[in-house]
């Protein structure tokens, strides 16, 4: 991967705001974390989730990383209490028996929040200074976490659905506009496939019947 220049610099203005907009974060020498951060959610509502950090040996990614979680708190923080619980519980049945096997909405959830969690994170890194070339490095690392999600559900065109939906939030118009024409091909009814028709118009790429 190709590194950040100031990559130290910009890991300290990121820690900082996220200090300013009141997002808890703390390091953590667990042999396990070794080049991971995670996000700590309790099911205790009155404990504010928080973003653990790991040794990383790459500066680069670990800011991506950081800012990825601290968008899932973001996210967290917009659901309603019924969300955040087909939320959490889908993450930990995902954890447990995988999460092909989970339910279809409990798939969904965690997709769309992996989604989100990372259009927030970029918003984030947009606050603190970084070139195009370095937003677009970001932009290119979080696409890839997203399709590791994608291969644990093979041939679910939920997955299409939700990579159309991720590549739009990246701005990745015409990546969109292919998921969700392939999406169109295989599901005809229903809120996303709604979704996708009205977007695959607004773009010019079908014509409205
Ligand atoms: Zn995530």
């Amino acid at each position: 991967m190709v590194a950040m220049k100031n990559s130290k610099k910009i890991l300290q203005s990121l820690l900082n705001y996220l200090g300013e907009i009141g997002i808890q974060f703390s390091w953590v020498s667990d042999d396990g974390m070794k080049d991971k951060a995670v996000t700590s959610f309790s099911l205790d509502l009155k404990t504010s989730p928080c973003v653990l950090c790991g040794t990383f040996s790459d500066q680069t990614r670990e800011i991506i990383s950081i800012a990825h979680e601290a968008g899932h708190i973001l996210t967290y923080q917009e659901m309603n209490r019924e969300e955040s619980c087909t939320y959490l519980c889908s993450t930990f049945a995902a954890h447990g028996i995988g999460l092909n096997k989970i339910s279809p909405a409990g798939q969904e959830s965690m997709l769309t929040v992996e989604i989100k969690a990372s259009v927030k994170g970029l918003d984030i890194l947009s606050e603190i200074v970084l070139t195009n070339e370095e937003l677009n490095l970001a932009k290119k690392s979080m696409s890839q976490w997203y399709s590791t999600y994608e291969k644990l559900l093979p041939g679910n065109p939920n997955t299409i659905f939700f990579k159309g939906l991720s590549l739009e939030g990246m701005k990745k118009i015409k990546d969109a506009a292919s998921e969700y024409y392939q999406y169109l091909q295989i599901v005809q009814e229903g809120k996303q496939a709604q979704y996708a028709y009205r977007r695959l118009v607004e773009w010019g790429y079908i014509k409205q019947k």
